[in-house]
């Protein structure tokens, strides 16, 4: 399924799905705005992969915890591409410690940037979206936010609350031909899943029924089938792309 003509902006497309992500994207033709937080080297070379493949693509520092910079961040955009088709909640961060342990500070950091960080950038793309009567808004849970996980307590409210906003989210944007859909990943080999502990690595393999971690691409595939325009009945749904895991 073809993007081509949409503009398309990717929190965190600096790394790991993100980059993934917006390459994707940029193979099925749409022109990619990556944000990111603080890797501004990584960032311009998602930039330079997708101008690559052949579509306008440009970076923009934001951080999607921060109300102000999401709707600096969309206006940004929409001046640079004149308009805005896809959004994709990616930005995300896990800050892991067990429920007795866990700093609250840790718990606050979590939830601003998984779950206000997706509130605050479909809140400001879905002002454009209305106007345009379309859109296609994909969020990042995980399938750890629909099974919990022990260590984790942080990262799977944050990730349950973004199926809450997609759900609700939906429902409010879909006269308007604007659709909001979740991805759940599983284990997918990033930055993040290897600054885990071997033994947990280990652990979460084994439940793994496809017997291997994911891959970004695999992942990538998932929110580009949402981010056609092909795709326009589908809306308020989780699609795990996680091996099995949660069958
Ligand atoms: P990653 O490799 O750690 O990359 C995280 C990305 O988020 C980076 O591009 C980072 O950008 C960006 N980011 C973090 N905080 C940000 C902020 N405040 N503002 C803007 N950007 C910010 O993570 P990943 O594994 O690719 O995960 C991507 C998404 O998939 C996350 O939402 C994650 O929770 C979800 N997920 C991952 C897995 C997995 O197994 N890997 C499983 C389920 C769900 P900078 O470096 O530029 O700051």
């Amino acid at each position: 399924m073809s993007s081509k003509g949409n503009v398309a902006l990717v929190t965190g497309g600096s790394r790991g799905i993100g980059r993934a992500v917006c390459l994707e994207l940029a193979r099925r033709g749409a022109a990619v705005a990556v944000n990111y937080g603080g890797s501004a080297a990584a960032a311009a070379e998602t930039v330079q992969l997708c101008r690559a493949l052949g579509v306008e693509a440009e970076a923009f520092q934001a951080d999607v915890a921060d109300p102000a910079a999401c709707e600096g961040l969309v206006t940004a955009v929409k001046e640079r591409f004149g308009r805005l088709d896809i959004l994709v909640n990616n930005a995300g961060i896990a800050r892991d410690g067990l429920l007795m342990t866990a700093k609250e500070e840790d718990f606050t950091k979590t939830l601003d940037t998984n779950l206000k960080g997706a509130y605050f950038c479909t809140k400001a793309a879905a002002k454009v979206m209305l106007r345009q009567k379309y859109g296609r808004i994909i969020c990042l849970s995980s399938i750890v936010g629909l099974r919990g996980n022990p260590g984790q307590t942080a990262y799977a409210a944050s990730k349950a609350g973004v199926i809450g906003l997609v759900k609700a989210a939906a429902k409010e944007l879909a006269g308007r031909d604007i659709t909001v859909n979740a991805v759940a990943p599983g284990f997918i080999e990033s930055d993040m899943t290897a600054a885990l502990p071997d033994k947990t690595r280990q652990a979460m393999l084994t439940t793994i029924p496809k017997g291997r971690p994911g891959s970004p691409e695999e992942v990538a595939q998932a929110v580009a089938f949402f981010a056609a325009p092909e795709c326009a009945y589908i809306t308020g749904q989780v699609l795990c792309v996680d091996g099995g895991i949660a069958v």
